[in-house]
């Protein structure tokens, strides 16, 4: 892991710098929250588990503009999820982006991560997002949430079949998935035709983006996938039948 060590760095110059290089325009506003943000996840960092990323330069890059590439497929009145959103990657970088225009649902599993992010909303004073304990799996068959958003989101959760299994369920028809892989996603692409096939629906978009974080370069992939049937009541099944066999 590379420190920054540079003692001038300076977080707000470096984040609006980098953002506006991608035509992503940060107002100042935005930008002292993406900076509270920040503080908070280092700070929070040294007593549970968020990232190994602490270098603040590798989270402008890793986190926050890697995230960020999403803004550019979402709408403000797009209803929105973010599965498995662990530190609140992508969900809080979407919801300062949008803030007070965008209703967002963070969803993940571990509940020290959810309180977490209750302290990130407080403190940034996030308007419209709401958070959930829960499996996907088990969430997805609500009826509060079941084909009830227009986008999910998601980066870092599982492979692609288990994913669009968790995530299908949660979109509206013709609704769409934001999903954010390396750059190897031909192989996972292919291992998920009958995912695709058996949850209705299909890959409308690739979107490759690159960045540069000092001598290493990296390059993203989004996934946009869109629903075009109404999801069977049987999926997403439960989490010992989707790891043992999935679609
Ligand atoms: N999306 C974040 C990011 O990119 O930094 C977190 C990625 S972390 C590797 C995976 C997260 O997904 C964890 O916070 C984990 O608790 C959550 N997760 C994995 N499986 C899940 C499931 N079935 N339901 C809800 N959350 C899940």
């Amino acid at each position: 892991m590379k420190i920054n060590l540079n003692k001038e760095f300076d977080f707000r110059k470096v984040l609006e710098k980098e953002s506006k290089e991608r035509n992503i325009i940060l107002t100042p506003k935005m930008i002292e929250k993406f900076e509270l943000y920040k503080d908070l996840l280092l700070t929070w960092n040294k007593k549970i588990n968020l990232t190994a990323i602490v270098d603040e330069y590798e989270i402008i890059m890793k986190h926050f503009i890697d995230c960020l590439e999403l803004v550019k497929y979402i709408g403000a009145e797009d209803k929105v999820i973010d599965v498995g959103t662990g530190a609140g990657f992508p969900g809080i970088v979407i919801a300062i982006y949008f803030d007070g225009k965008m209703n967002i649902t963070l969803l993940d599993a571990l509940n020290k991560r959810i309180q977490f992010l209750d302290e990130v909303i407080n403190k940034l004073e996030l308007e419209n997002v709401t958070l959930v304990h829960g499996r996907a799996e088990e969430s997805a068959k609500k009826i509060d949430y079941r084909e009830k958003y227009d986008i999910v989101v998601s980066r870092a959760v599982a492979s692609l079949p288990v994913l669009l299994e968790y995530e299908v369920p949660y979109i509206k028809l013709n609704g769409k998935c934001l999903i954010m892989k390396g750059d190897n996603v031909e192989t996972e692409i292919k291992n998920s035709k009958r995912a695709l096939d058996i949850l209705s629906c299909k890959i409308n978009h690739t979107f490759v983006y690159r960045y540069q974080v000092y001598d290493e370069e990296y390059t993203r992939t989004i996934l946009e996938i869109q629903k075009y049937k109404k999801t069977d009541n049987k999926y997403p099944r439960n989490n010992g039948q989707i790891k043992k066999n999935p679609l």
